[in-house]
């Protein structure tokens, strides 16, 4: 009786045509995850995923890892057995035996058809078999502790207790986005809610430096390797703002200025977006939030996009988005205090409801390609984390 991780996936089952290509990120994803934890092997089989482990396996932090995973439905740790009631009983017993319950249920998915028995009679023959070793009771509905075989692919797989994954899909089989790093709370639970429906984020982050410090640089270096643990291996694009801020601040009208920032932001993280292949630009933004995320104001912003600016948390309060930083583990660095470009020479009443005529009335100031082209220009790249 072997030790290992049975993993299940949930969606990706359905989608029929892609199966095998999402089935080989996901196994690969898992690879990369249990790096030098003592994972021997990932096999895939028909519609599920094996984890191998090596005798000196550390368990628990594979377990916690695979809790990580984007595209696992559940998982378990089971015990394989070859394909025989004795076998089934033993190993069933074995991995209940410690486990306190009163009630039981014996449930059987027999994938491979070959084996001869039926799944209720497979259940049945073990149910009873347990029931006497252990004196306890069989109950259908609400049992205390189901004990679940599955036989599959010429073997058999036993375990007592489902663990429930993250869901979503495997990362890098939706493709590639680039994600608007700000250093603050939002955006890296944005990009997190994207990387769980199997998008691979780069990241882009803009300062002011010399007009700010340099923190919002480490800090969002330091996300980014947070968010790696689901990401893998990415790119950080650090971009200097400093410029084009100094020509908004001398050029235009102080209302305006979020908002063209966020323009100019948009305008050159879209050219650095289609150089790195990525299919479309998400932001942090949530409805209502502040002055530049209106319903009005993030119309004119998105007029200059040449690709969709994807918002995962539009629809999210402050709460819920604050919640989910602090599971994932970005919130404490994204509260350390750092100088936020944005709110650099912005005056105390923003425009809240710009006309575009208006906002680009005040952008012919500016010469907009120029800008442009100086910022794509000044890109400098880092690599975060592994894989
Ligand atoms: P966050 O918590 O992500 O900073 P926020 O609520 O502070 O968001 P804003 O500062 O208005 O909101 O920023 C809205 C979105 O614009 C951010 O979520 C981010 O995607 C993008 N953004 C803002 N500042 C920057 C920056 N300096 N570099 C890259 N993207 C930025
Ligand atoms: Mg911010």
């Amino acid at each position: 009786m072997e030790k290992l991780f049975l993993v299940h996936y949930g969606e990706i089952g359905l989608k029929r045509n892609n199966r095998s290509f999402f089935e080989k990120k996901l196994a690969r994803n898992i690879k990369l995850s249990l790096k030098g934890m003592g994972c021997a092997e990932v096999r895939r089989i028909y519609g599920r995923i094996l984890v191998m482990l090596e005798p000196d396996a550390d368990v628990t932090a594979i377990q916690e890892q695979l809790g990580k995973v984007m595209g696992i439905a559940h998982f378990e740790l089971a015990l394989a057995t070859t394909q025989s009631i004795d076998a089934f009983q033993a190993a069933a017993l074995e991995l209940i035996k410690e486990k306190e319950f009163n009630t039981l249920k014996v449930e059987t998915k027999r994938a491979d058809k070959r084996f001869p028995l039926t799944s209720p009679e497979v259940s049945a023959k073990v149910g009873r078999y347990l029931l006497n070793a252990t004196g306890t009771s069989a109950d259908m509905r609400t049992p205390d502790l189901r004990c679940n075989i599955e036989i599959v692919d010429k073997a058999a797989y036993i375990y007592a207790d489902k663990i429930r994954g993250v869901g979503g899909l495997p990362v890098g089989a939706s493709g590639k986005v680039l994600v608007m790093l700000s250093g603050g709370i939002d955006s890296p639970v944005a990009a997190w809610r994207m990387m769980k429906r199997g998008v691979k984020a780069l990241f882009v982050h803009f300062y002011s430096y010399p007009y700010t410090d340099r923190a919002s640089l480490e800090k969002v270096e330091e996300i980014a390797e947070i968010l790696a643990i689901w990401n893998y291996r990415t790119q950080v694009y650090l971009i200097p703002f400093a410029e084009v801020q100094r020509e908004i601040v001398t050029q235009t009208p102080a209302p305006f200025r979020v908002i063209l920032y966020r323009r100019m932001m948009v305008r050159i993280a879209q050219q650095v977006a289609a150089a790195a292949k990525a299919a479309c630009l998400v932001t942090g933004e949530s409805l209502g939030q502040v002055a530049s995320q209106t319903l009005g104001n993030l119309r004119v912003i998105e007029e200059v996009a040449e690709m969709p600016i994807l918002r995962p948390l539009i629809g999210d309060d402050k709460a819920e988005i604050m919640e989910l930083a602090e599971e994932i583990g970005t919130y404490e660095i994204s509260i350390l205090p750092h100088d936020d470009c944005c709110s650099l020479f912005v005056p105390d009443h923003p425009a809240t409801n710009a006309s575009l005529e208006a906002v680009e009335e005040a952008e012919a100031a500016l010469d907009i390609d120029t800008l442009v082209k100086l910022a794509v220009e000044s890109v400098e790249k880092k690599i975060v984390g592994i894989g």
